[in-house]
């Protein structure tokens, strides 16, 4: 594992984009046309979307993890409410312990009860978030131990996932989850499906957002995105989407 260095900022209001629903929906079909779903152990809603990767809805939230033959990789934005039935969830699918946590960012609604898995994982963020969730400290929340700058790839059973710090956009220590084998992305909170960036919560640099949405696109390759809210996933095209609205939105257009 590397550990390099880096830096970003944050945004937020939920509005909803005319024209960009059927865009979504031609990109979710795409993405749920490899999918089977069936009903988790509990309240949630457990998907099979790629060949070893899973996401998990509760109500408007959602999380992933990747099945490796050394165990479980996950990311936050699951609820505290739902993390329970994320873990029997996961659990259904594999009896691989979870060996690592990813949390993309340190805002307390996406890690808040992750301690759950603290019995058999380690926890990942960017140097930042680690030292905001520790300053908070909620003891359902790990502190992450391993934490990075710019970038570090984990590698767990012959599988390997670069993540990468993407500069301020809805956060200052926002990281995305890259799974180069499949062609998988997870960038929580900050590009919306189907929907408006939240450019007003405190937290949130509207500029940077601009150049950390650009970044991805000249850096990143990757056919499926997905995000932690509902609808849960897209494609690259809601980068780009992201960026144009997140441009006019702060320059007081939208
Ligand atoms: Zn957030």
């Amino acid at each position: 594992m590397g550990h390099l260095g880096g830096t970003v900022t944050r945004i937020g209001t939920l509005l909803l984009l005319t024209g960009w629903g059927s865009i979504a929906a031609q990109t979710a079909g795409t993405a749920t046309g490899q999918s089977k779903q069936k009903a988790s152990p509990a309240a949630g809603a457990l998907t099979k979307i790629l060949e070893d990767v899973y996401e998990y809805r509760y109500g408007a939230v959602s999380a992933w993890f990747i099945v490796t033959d050394g165990g479980v990789i996950t990311t936050d934005h699951m609820a505290e409410s739902g993390l329970p039935a994320f873990k029997a969830a996961i659990a259904s699918v594999t009896d691989k312990p979870v060996r690592y946590v990813i949390y993309s960012h340190d805002h307390a609604d996406g890690v808040t009860g992750y301690r759950i898995f603290a019995d058999t994982a380690k926890y990942v963020s960017h140097t930042r978030a680690a030292a905001k969730i520790a300053a908070r400290g909620n003891a359902s929340a790990p502190v992450p131990t391993i934490t990075f700058d710019d970038h570090m790839q984990i590698e767990l059973g012959g599988k390997v996932l670069d993540l990468y710090y993407v500069g301020r956009n809805h956060a200052d220590n926002m990281i995305v989850t890259l799974y180069p084998a499949r062609r998988f992305l997870v960038a929580i909170d900050f590009v919306p499906v189907n929907g408006l960036p939240r450019l007003s919560i405190e937290d949130s640099y509207p500029d940077e957002w601009v150049t950390s949405l650009a970044w991805i696109e000249r850096n990143l390759d990757f056919d499926v995105l997905a995000q932690g809210h509902t609808p849960a996933r897209g494609t690259n095209e809601n980068v780009t989407r992201t960026r144009e609205c997140v441009r006019t939105a702060s320059r007081g257009k939208c």
